[in-house]
């Protein structure tokens, strides 16, 4: 395994990266003996917390009925339904088996929906590690240069994080989102959120849902089924239909694999109302405060901007990032060396700066964070 692991994203900052033998509710349990309070999760997917209940109850129940069907089954349209029901763009979806291959899918699509094929993309926001073709990057937040390139009439479509979460954790500006909206819609180029961490985060609906943008398709992933892999591809019943007519290309062994599915539903089912992502809304700025809190006391510049649910610190800022120019400016090094002394504490953070939380973490797991934080800034100060 080069570099021993088996993405990219796991080196990690040890000398060698973590070995984990299990994970339990906010915990990460690494081979010696350690226990991990987990920012992680896993990038994103668990957040109903590593080992919740329902799921684990209705993936056992799915095995004794068999893995893999190489056909369709009732979970899998009862999950499509009830997301369906959820996410304001899907009148149809597709059901894939990562975030990258769902951005490949959204793509096809509006290539085949619009017979053009640039894309335009935003410089911070990741889509996966496929490469794409023919993209061309501008600056997200900036509707004038969006609205001037999309003036030409030959972009099949412009794919966002609707809010940039993998670079920071910065929302779009008032009216941005909407104005993106228009422009695509004037120009006949398909607008694609690709939702795969704001989605089942920020809100039941996404990211969408939460701004009131409706996009023509968006891409979900990660908590769509809190670690299965299990990824979506959705929107208007028009461009979806062009995977029946052959126009587009859609495939995959493993999608929609009833193992898989059921775990889809349980986890859709659990945060369908609200109320789980609500409830993490004051430990998640209970958190946020405290490690700006705790920055600050060792005198250590800092900046902590994004969702309760999703959040980003930046090192060395002293405002709030707009776009990806002001993140140049994070202290990566410095950062880097936090999560170290974090990590020292038993608390695993990602190294670039953004927080996810899940509902497992409980106010006593976020205090005991706030107080390795404290110690951690002292150390880095
Ligand atoms: N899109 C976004 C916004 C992501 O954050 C990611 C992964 O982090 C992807 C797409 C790719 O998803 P996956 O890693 O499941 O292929």
């Amino acid at each position: 395994m080069p570099g021993g692991v088996s993405s990219n994203f796991r080196h990690g900052i040890s000398p060698t990266p973590l070995v984990f033998e299990r994970a339990e509710g906010p915990w990460l349990f690494d081979v010696d003996g350690n226990r991990l309070i987990d920012y992680y999760l896993g990038m994103g997917p668990m957040i109903l917390g590593h080992t919740p209940e329902p799921v684990l109850r209705a993936v056992a129940g799915q095995l004794q009925r068999g893995i893999l069907y190489g056909g369709q089954s009732a979970l899998e349209a009862e999950a499509a339904e009830l997301f369906c029901s959820l996410v304001p763009c899907a009148e149809k979806l597709r059901f894939a088996s990562s975030g990258s291959e769902a951005v490949q899918a959204a793509l096809a699509l509006a290539r085949a929906a619009t017979g053009r094929r640039i894309v335009v993309d935003f410089e911070g926001h990741y889509h996966g590690w496929i490469p794409r073709g023919e993209v061309e990057l501008l600056t997200w937040n900036d509707l004038a240069a969006l609205e001037a390139r999309l003036s030409d009439g030959d972009v099949a479509a412009v794919i966002m994080e609707p809010a940039m979460c993998n670079a920071g954790a910065i929302a779009p500006a008032p009216g941005y989102l909407e104005g993106a909206r228009a422009a695509c819609s004037r120009h006949g180029t398909v607008l694609i959120f690709d939702e795969v961490i704001t989605g089942f985060r920020v809100a039941p609906g996404g990211a969408q849902q939460l701004f009131g943008v409706t996009p023509d398709l968006a891409t979900f992933g990660k908590c769509v089924a809190n670690g299965f892999p299990v990824a979506v591809v959705a929107g208007r019943a028009d461009l979806l239909d062009l995977f029946v007519t052959g126009a587009a290309m859609h495939g995959g062994t493993y999608n929609a694999n009833p193992v898989s599915m059921a775990a889809t539903l349980a986890t859709l089912r659990a945060l369908a109302d609200g109320s789980v992502l609500r409830a993490l809304e004051a430990p998640g700025r209970r958190l946020m405060q405290g490690l700006d809190a705790a920055l600050r006391a060792a005198g250590v510049p800092a900046v902590v901007t994004g969702f309760p649910q999703i959040f980003h610190v930046g090192l060395g800022l002293t405002e709030p990032a707009r776009d990806h120019r002001d993140l140049a400016r994070v202290d990566r090094v410095r950062y880097v060396r936090f999560c170290g002394e974090l990590l020292a504490r038993r608390v695993r953070a990602l190294e670039r700066g953004a927080w996810f939380l899940s509902a497992a973490h409980d106010d006593a797991v976020i205090d005991e964070t706030i107080e390795a934080a404290a110690a951690a800034a002292m150390a880095i100060r």
